[in-house]
Parts: structure tokens; C-alpha cells; sequence
């Protein structure tokens, strides 16, 4: 089984020790409900460090009420599992009293990036995000963080709040993990029904499409309005279809810069985001 710790002095002991050799630590967080996507950031931390430490941490402050935070699929045997099916070194789990004790009052706020695009339909989202974040990188001060670029804004918030704090850590990004339909691995894809995840999919295809059309020269406004529209069409709700600098995440009506398509669209009474790089 993997290891498996809950307290910051059982954590400590295991780092101290892995320190004392030398080793290079890996860190994947997440909120647990493993799945392939969570695989790809594993895999990755094998590569390039020699021992790898998983966060499970179901971070209440990065949740708008508290039904959304209830209904959060939680599978910690099967979490566990996982890990040691695929030769994780460390599980972290901490207690959100531990992470958060009575009288806890620092925030971090990444400030303008985290107010636009999810920012806007989830208010201090992104402020539960880096504060939770910044509390994981000191406890654990791995070399390098591995963060999915499914959730492409928290990547670069996260990128924000490393820089500006001047936390000695690299982050590497890791591609999305799609399922065979093409939807992103996501543990919100077991809220859609088999109706909804049948019209889920225009999401991706649709971003694709606007994608090599954006490569091809298509004009950009009328490619970003068509998708909306497609997307509408297909039965999602529409919360924002855009392309974005790839790292200020501002609007781009040009290729100069690296850029990428963001959006994030509802169904039911699921949220799905997505992106592509152009
Ligand atoms: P979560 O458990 O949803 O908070 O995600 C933990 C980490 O896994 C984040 O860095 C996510 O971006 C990443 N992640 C989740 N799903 C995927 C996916 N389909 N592909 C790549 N990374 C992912």
C-alpha cells in the first residue's frame, strides 16, 4: 500500500528523510477521485523526480456553497488504491481542520487574473485556490509542482502566485487527458447523464474545429461567435468561448503571441471547461 500520512509531523518526517538522500521531490495535488487525469501529472513526477508525494485535499474555501463542496465525489479506498497500483511514494490527506483551525484568517489573492473568465461565475474561487496552494508548496517544498492544464486559469494563477511570491518551485504543466469521446478526464463527468454526455462532447468539437480554423486564418470574431453559437445549438449554455494570450489569459485578436482557446459551458447541472492551444 502506499504510504500514507495526514498530519504536517507525519509529512515532515518522510520529507526529512528523502531530503537527507538527496532525492527530488515530485508533487501532484488534487482533490482525489482519481482518474486518468491524475495519472498523466503521476506519470509525470516519475519522470522527473525520484519520489513522488499525491495531495487529496477537497479544499472548501475554492467552493462557491456548501452543496457543491457535499456532492464532491470522494473514493479515499479507491483513491488509495490507485496510488498504489501505480507506485505513488506519498499520500498526503490533511483534515480540513488541520488546514484550516479555528481562528484561520490569511487569504492569498492572486489578484486581476483570478477575477476574470471562471472568476467571474465563481467569486474568490481562485482565492480559496492559491491560499490552499500556497499552504500545500510550504509543507511539502517539492521541486517541481505538476498541474493539469485542463484547468488552464488555475495553471496560470498558480504561475502568478509562484512568481510573485518567489516560491522555490517549478511548476510543469501537463497536457489534458481526454476520454475516448474526446470530453476531458474530469470527476464532474459522472454528474451528466448519458443524454448530457452525448451532447457534452460538442465541447471539445467545436474547440477543435475553431482551433484549426483560427490556424487557418479564419477571422477570429466570427469563428469565436460561430462556435458560441454551434455550442448553443448542441444544447450547452454558453459562460464564455474565447481566445486568450496563453499566459495573461486577456483577449487575443492575433497569433503574435502563443495563444489559446478557453471555455467553459453548462449542461444540466454540470459545468464543463475546456481548452486548446492555437
Ligand atoms: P482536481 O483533483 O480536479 O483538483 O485536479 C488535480 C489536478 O489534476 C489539477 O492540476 C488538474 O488540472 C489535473 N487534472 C484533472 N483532470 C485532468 C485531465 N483530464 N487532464 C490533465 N490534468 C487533469
Amino acid at each position: 500500500m502506499v504510504k500514507s500520512v495526514s498530519t504536517l509531523r507525519e509529512l515532515r518526517l518522510v520529507l526529512e528523510t528523502w531530503r537527507q538522500r538527496d532525492e527530488t521531490i515530485g508533487f501532484v495535488p488534487t482533490m482525489g477521485a482519481l482518474h486518468d487525469g491524475h495519472l498523466a501529472l503521476i506519470r509525470q513526477a516519475q519522470n522527473l523526480s525520484t519520489r513522488v508525494v499525491t495531495s487529496i485535499f477537497v479544499n472548501p474555501l475554492q467552493f462557491g456553497n456548501d452543496a457543491e463542496m457535499e456532492t464532491y465525489p470522494r473514493r479515499p479506498e479507491k483513491d488509495e488504491h490507485f496510488l498504489t497500483d501505480n507506485g505513488c511514494d506519498l499520500l498526503f490527506s490533511p483534515t480540513a481542520d488541520s488546514m484550516y483551525p479555528f481562528g484561520f484568517s490569511t487569504q492569498v489573492d492572486p489578484g486581476p487574473i483570478g477575477q476574470i473568465w471562471e472568476g467571474v461565475f465563481r467569486p474568490s474561487h481562485f482565492i480559496g485556490v492559491a491560499t490552499v496552494m500556497v499552504k500545500l508548496l510550504l509543507q511539502v517544498m517539492p521541486d517541481y509542482v505538476f498541474l493539469g492544464e485542463k484547468d488552464y486559469q488555475q495553471l496560470q494563477v498558480i504561475d502568478q502566485i509562484v512568481r510573485d511570491l518567489h516560491i522555490p518551485v517549478s511548476i510543469i504543466p501537463v497536457p489534458i487527458q481526454r476520454e475516448p469521446d474526446g470530453l476531458p478526464a474530469s470527476n464532474q463527468n459522472v454528474f451528466l447523464s448519458a443524454e448530457e454526455r452525448s451532447k457534452s462532447i460538442a465541447l471539445p468539437r467545436v474547440l477543435q474545429t475553431a482551433v484549426d480554423d483560427i490556424r487557418n486564418g479564419h477571422d477570429i470574431e466570427a469563428t469565436l461567435s460561430g462556435g458560441t453559437q454551434q455550442l448553443e445549438i448542441a444544447g450547452l449554455q454558453v459562460d464564455y468561448f474565447e481566445l486568450v494570450d496563453a499566459h495573461t489569459l486577456s483577449p487575443a485578436r492575433d497569433l503574435k503571441k502563443p495563444t489559446r482557446i478557453i471555455a467553459a459551458a453548462r449542461i444540466g447541472k454540470t459545468r464543463l471547461i475546456d481548452n486548446m492551444a492555437v
